[in-house]
């Protein structure tokens, strides 16, 4: 084990070892902390769940090292096509174009294979004390440390662990909210879904069998999603989801003989092999509080959402990722613990609208209803359409308001990303740029619009400065746009400033010298406030 270097067995404890947790702790481990996890089973959560991952979270995981990981386990979307019973279009979403943070909006993964990569990457580094069969039963906290009573699966032995923090990570059923009385609200859906993986026949691929590549069957006799399942093994699997409809049963839905029954709608058994199925209860349910004291939750034990946007496992990588920069900063004194009350009022809402997203997209499959579901088709078919809303942007914490307390746009949305080149070398922009505090000045604003004591205020806070040109006009001291993903981002918000949080969310933006300097007045005040640590610097630092 590692211990920490403040007499207590870790400086962060996580209960569970899910992908959340896995992040986490890598993450962690890279600013340097001592982490121990703790795990009830011995490996991978082998049953079928998440098979994508979002534009955010493969940036965000490039961003933290861990690119060539995502880059092995994922391959980009297809379109997301929605099918009534006849077969007409009711919604597309497109996956495959392009997004803010520079690649295609959503990639395919294959969650156990993705989970074993990064049990793999947590092993080659070897920091991180791994406790498998080991189960959290108890939990308490000072004011200065946190203690978890774990026992022994196998010889049932508890002993207690202590850390600086706690994050519990420990899924649905986390018993860290349970053991901290925190209730969850319930957004109100609830459908049972039997999930199949399935190998096709080597050679066979969705479009011989004339499959769609990636939808929704939106058939009320069946709601079916049918869908890439990622890739296993150098085996590519398939994602069967149906619907249990009001007349059938659990148990019946799990037995192999209805497994069988509802793919041989799609499948001949000799086109390839079952690999596994489950049964879900897809929910919605909200953690009410997400941090007391030195404990924090993410992931499921935070939040559960209907698969339909595949969004789950992305919103727990955002807590985690929300999370470690902040942790970072307390851990080593340069920021007061009032940072991490910013932690909740920036992912509950945002997780708030992206299950509310989940469960519109799940109101448009879960019908078995005929005449609810020929309503739903005439009005998806009619120009009356409801849209799904917009993905959602940071609208609380630490972010740049006005006078009146408003937040000001477009702080709270995700910065833009993309390939740049500086100094001769092409590359993503957060390889040359790494996440920090980092101000993007472009389009004729320099330091010198602002004022002596604004420049002082980005000294002492170890502000990045950078300048991102066009890349026809490009200096070989700028950074120059490639792929054209930033200056369109800002030309769009109508900024020529941007002071970006070191979670790649926008602190605020600024068009002109004046509001810059409010922008930057800003910071002062609010890190002031969360008792970030001063140090003085230039100020004009440009990136390696
Ligand atoms: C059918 C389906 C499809 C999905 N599709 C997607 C998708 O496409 N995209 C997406 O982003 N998400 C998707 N999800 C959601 C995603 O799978 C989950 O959100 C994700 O696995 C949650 O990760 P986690 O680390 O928070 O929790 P978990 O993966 O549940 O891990 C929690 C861990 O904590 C351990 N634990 C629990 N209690 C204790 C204890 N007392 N002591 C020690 N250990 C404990 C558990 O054993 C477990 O290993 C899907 C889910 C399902 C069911």
């Amino acid at each position: 084990m590692s211990p920490s270097d403040t007499g207590f067995d870790f400086d962060v404890i996580q209960v569970g070892y899910g992908p959340v947790s896995k992040v986490s702790a890598l993450l962690l481990d890279r600013m340097g902390w001592s982490v121990g996890v703790f795990e009830r089973w011995t490996e991978v959560y082998p049953l079928p769940r998440a098979v994508c991952i979002d534009h955010e979270i493969y940036r965000v995981l490039h961003a933290a090292g861990l690119g060539p990981i995502v880059d092995r386990v994922t391959e980009p979307a297809p379109v997301y096509r929605w099918f009534n019973a006849e077969w007409k279009e009711l919604l597309a979403i497109d996956w495959t174009a392009g997004s803010v943070s520079g690649k295609p909006e959503v990639n395919f993964v294959h969650q156990p294979s993705f989970e074993r990569a990064l049990d793999a990457e947590v092993m080659r580094r070897g920091n991180i004390a791994l406790n498998l069969e080991t189960e959290c039963v108890g939990i308490s906290q000072t004011d200065e440390m946190v203690t978890v009573r774990i026992r022994d699966t196998k010889t049932r032995e508890e002993r207690d662990y202590t850390a600086r923090y706690l994050i519990g990570i420990d899924g649905a059923n986390s018993i860290v909210r349970e053991s901290l009385g925190i209730k969850r609200s319930d957004k109100g859906f609830e459908a049972d879904w039997l999930v199949v993986d399935f190998i096709l026949k080597e050679g066979l691929t969705a479009k011989d069998l004339g499959l769609i590549e990636c939808g929704q069957y939106c058939n009320p006799k069946r709601p079916t999603t049918i869908v890439p399942g990622g890739t296993e093994n150098g085996r590519v699997l398939r994602r069967w989801e149906f619907m249990r409809l009001p007349h059938e049963t659990r148990e019946e839905m799990v037995k192999e003989e209805k497994v069988q029954e509802l793919l041989g709608d799609w499948i001949k058994p000799d086109q390839g092999t079952l690999v596994r199925h489950a049964l879900y209860t897809f929910r919605s349910l909200l953690a009410d509080k997400w941090r007391e004291g030195r404990i924090l939750l993410a992931g499921d034990a935070a939040h559960l959402m209907p698969p339909f946007m595949g969004q789950g496992m992305c919103a727990g990588l955002r807590d985690a990722w929300n999370m470690a920069w902040k942790l970072d900063r307390v851990m080593r004194g340069t920021a007061d613990p009032a940072l991490l009350d910013t932690y909740q009022p920036e992912r509950l809402p945002h997780v708030s609208d992206v299950i509310d997203i989940s469960i519109f997209l799940g109101s448009i499959i879960c019908i078995p209803d005929e005449q609810k579901a020929a309503e739903r088709d005439a009005m998806f078919l009619s120009e009356n359409a409801p849209p799904p809303a917009p993905f959602p942007k940071l609208t609380d914490g630490f972010l740049h308001r006005d006078g009146a307390g408003e937040v000001v746009a477009p702080a709270g949305e995700l910065s833009p990303h993309g390939t740049v080149r500086h100094r001769g070398r092409t590359a993503r922009f957060d390889s040359v740029v790494s996440p920090g505090l980092n101000l993007i000045l472009t389009d004729g604003l320099t330091l010198d619009d602002l004022s002596r004591d604004a420049r002082t205020i980005l000294a002492d806070l170890k502000v990045q400065t950078v300048t991102v040109a066009d890349r026809r006009k490009a200096m070989d001291r700028d950074i120059a746009d490639t792929q054209e993903q930033i200056l369109p981002f800002m030309r769009d918000k109508g900024v020529r400033a941007m002071l970006v949080r070191p979670d790649l969310y926008l602190f605020g933006g600024a068009a002109d010298p004046a509001a810059l300097n409010a922008l930057v007045a800003d910071l002062d005040r609010q890190t002031r406030d969360l008792g970030f640590m001063r140090e003085s610097g230039t100020g004009e630092a440009v990136p390696a």
